[in-house]
């Protein structure tokens, strides 16, 4: 019985996971849908890019840490449609709860990249695209009584 050392540690996402095109190379491989929304895979061949856990065909590929893919000339694919950003919103929405629950309370980067398994910088990426302001802003304006979820909701 050695199996211990296949056993997935969810707590194990973190800022080294996604930092090596080595590493994301092997996360494709492994097609693990906790970096979707990390980074994206293009293949060259067929000029279409993919979320990590696309099951489409992952050869010759370049990586890509935003849908700037997209600006490189690569088209979404269907499959997995990675500009649609299901899992992404997620995430953020998740985020959100989590600052909302207490707004007197300062979170950093890397207690809500806990808090969501996802890395602090990605995190931070990732809110600021999708919320419009880093989540350091967004905190700071929930004590100065702006809300911001509409943001968020009207996505
Ligand atoms: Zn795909």
């Amino acid at each position: 019985m050695n199996t211990a050392a296949n056993i997935e540690d969810p707590s194990r996402s973190s800022d080294l996971a996604f930092s090596s095109d080595e590493n994301r190379w092997q996360t494709v491989v492994d097609r693990d849908p906790r970096a979707d929304g990390a980074f994206f895979f293009a293949v060259r061949t067929t000029g279409v890019f993919c979320r990590p856990s696309c099951a489409s065909r992952r050869e010759n590929v370049e990586f890509f840490d935003d849908t700037d893919a997209a600006a490189a000339g690569y088209r979404p694919c269907k499959r997995c449609q990675p500009t649609s950003l299901p899992r992404e919103l997620a995430i953020v929405e998740r985020v959100c709860k989590v600052l909302d629950a207490d707004p007197q309370q300062r979170m950093t980067l890397a207690q809500l990249g806990e808090a969501v398994h996802v890395s602090p910088f990605h995190l931070q990426q990732l809110f600021s695209r999708i919320v419009g302001v880093s989540p350091r802003q967004y905190q700071a304006a929930q004590r100065a009584g702006v809300p911001m979820r509409s943001n968020v909701a009207a996505t």
